[in-house]
């Protein structure tokens, strides 16, 4: 790696960050989508590891038996409100970082290594999570669930982002880490 081909690291946040960040999250998607269309959801049968918060809940709703038409309408509201809950209720996550990651991240910060989060959770979701788990200002930008369709998908925009704002060159060195299968395939 050339001094002036800066690396950049991208970071998924359940499983890899942190753990066991509790029910909060699954709660605020069921709530919300309760609050926005009146039907009843869970999200227990959903293996939701390694998933986007968007298709969580448009799984939610097919199984309480929503068209395809009406999720579409009702997911703006649904992940607006999901997010609003959220940033309200999460509690302190200080305790819920993976071990090793925070001396790791303090380490890559202290280097001027350019970090960023992709990850299945919404915009605040996300944001809230690393903020109350106390490592948030460790990252420069993210790449969240509404933004595409997959993983790779946000990681493609993460890149473009980190690019288009001047941190990496086209021989910078790239790395993404998570704990699913899902962040594999996206990397
Ligand atoms: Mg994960």
């Amino acid at each position: 790696m050339a001094a002036d081909d800066p690396p950049l690291l991208l970071f998924d946040i359940d499983g890899t960050l942190m753990r066991k960040s509790g029910p909060h999250h699954r709660e605020v998607l069921v709530e919300a989508t309760r609050s926005v269309t009146g039907l009843l959801t869970t999200t227990e049968q959903i293996p939701v590891q390694g998933m986007l918060d968007r298709d969580i809940i448009a799984w939610m709703l097919r199984d309480a038996g929503a068209s395809a038409s009406r999720i579409k309408t009702a997911m703006p509201e649904i992940v607006e409100k999901a997010q609003r809950l959220y940033t309200r209720r999460c509690p302190d996550l200080r305790s819920k970082v993976c071990p090793g990651v925070r001396m790791a991240l303090h380490r890559m910060t202290r280097r001027s290594i350019r970090k960023g989060l992709v990850t299945g959770n919404l915009t605040r979701i996300g944001w809230k999570k690393v903020d109350r788990a106390g490592i948030g200002h460790h990252f420069v930008f993210g790449a969240f669930a509404q933004e595409g369709h997959n993983r790779a998908a946000l990681v493609r925009i993460a890149i473009a982002r980190a690019r288009s704002n001047g941190w990496i060159t086209r021989h910078s060195p790239i790395a993404l880490f998570g704990d699913h299968e899902n962040d594999i395939l996206a990397a």
